[in-house]
C-alpha cells in the first residue's frame, strides 16, 4: 500500500531547447502523503507553477515520473490523463473561472455534467454546505462577494471527491479576512475529511495553514518546514530570495 497521494520522482522539465533552453524543474523528488496540506513557495520564477502544471497532469514532464493515487501519469495517452484528472484531481485558482450565467449549484454540478454524470441535487447541496453556501445556491457569481464566489470554486472543485486538491495562489484575489475563511475551510477538509491539497502561495500567513511548506529555488527543493508560523515562513523566504538573486 502507497499512502501517498502525489509523488514526484526526479521530475524535470525544460522549456525550449539549445542556448535558449531553461529548466523550469531540475530532478524534483518530493511525496504527499494523503490527507496533508503542502504549501509550496519560491521566489518568483522558482519552478512553483510548473511543478503544480507537471504534478496535476496539465504538462508533462521532460522526464522523471508523477503519481497520483499510485497511477503514473507519464505514459498515459491525452484521453486517460483527461479522465484521471477529471475523476481524481481538483483546481483552484486565484481567479474564481466560475461561468457568469450559471447559479452556484450549476457551476459546482458542472464537473459531474462534464463527465457524463447526473448530480444529484442533494449532492451539490452538500458540497455547497461544506463551504458555508447552502443558502446561496441560486446565486449568479455576480451576486456573492469574492470570497463566497472563490468557496463555491471550491466546492465545484471537491464534489467529484478528488485525491488531490491543487490551488495555484486560490486567496490571491481575496482580502486578508476572506482569506483566512477560505484558508480556515482548506485546513478543516484536510483535517475532518483527510483531503490532500498542494497550495503554490506567496503569502506566508496561507502558507502557515500548511502542515508544511517546501521551498523552491532555480527549479531544486531548497528545504522544507514543517508546522511554522507566518513569521519563520516569512524570514525563511527573505533568505531564500537573496540566494536566488
Ligand atoms: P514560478 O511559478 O515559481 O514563478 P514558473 O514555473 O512559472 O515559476 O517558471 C519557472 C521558469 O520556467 C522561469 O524561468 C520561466 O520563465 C520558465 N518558463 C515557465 N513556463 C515557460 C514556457 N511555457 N516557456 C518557456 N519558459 C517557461
Amino acid at each position: 500500500m502507497n499512502d501517498d497521494a502525489v509523488r514526484l520522482d526526479s521530475l524535470s522539465r525544460r522549456y525550449g531547447s539549445g542556448e535558449d533552453a531553461v529548466t523550469a524543474l531540475d530532478r524534483v523528488s518530493l511525496s504527499f502523503p494523503k490527507g496533508t496540506f503542502t504549501a509550496v513557495m519560491g521566489p518568483s520564477g522558482s519552478g512553483k507553477s510548473t511543478l503544480l502544471q507537471c504534478a496535476a497532469g496539465l504538462d508533462r514532464p521532460t522526464s522523471g515520473s508523477v503519481a497520483v493515487g499510485g497511477t503514473e501519469l507519464t505514459g498515459l495517452s491525452e484521453r486517460r490523463l483527461t479522465l484521471l484528472r477529471r475523476e481524481h484531481i481538483g483546481f483552484v485558482f486565484q481567479a474564481f473561472n466560475l461561468l457568469p450565467s450559471l447559479t452556484a449549484e450549476q457551476n459546482v454540478a458542472l464537473p459531474l455534467r462534464l463527465a457524463g454524470r447526473r448530480p444529484s441535487r442533494a449532492r451539490v447541496r452538500e458540497a455547497l454546505g461544506q463551504v458555508g453556501l447552502g443558502g446561496r445556491a441560486r446565486h449568479r457569481p455576480a451576486e456573492l462577494s469574492g470570497g463566497q464566489q472563490q468557496r463555491v470554486a471550491l466546492a465545484r472543485a471537491l464534489i467529484t471527491r478528488p485525491r488531490v486538491l491543487f490551488g495555484d495562489e486560490p486567496t490571491g484575489a481575496l482580502d486578508s479576512r476572506t482569506s483566512r475563511e477560505v484558508l480556515t475551510l482548506l485546513r478543516g477538509m484536510v483535517d475532518r475529511e483527510g483531503q490532500t491539497i498542494i497550495m503554490v502561495t506567496h503569502d506566508p500567513v496561507a502558507a502557515a495553514h500548511a502542515d508544511r511548506v517546501v521551498f523552491l529555488v532555480d527549479g531544486r527543493v531548497h528545504g522544507e518546514l514543517a508546522g511554522a508560523g507566518a513569521e519563520g515562513i516569512a524570514t525563511r523566504m527573505t533568505e531564500l530570495e537573496a540566494v536566488a538573486c
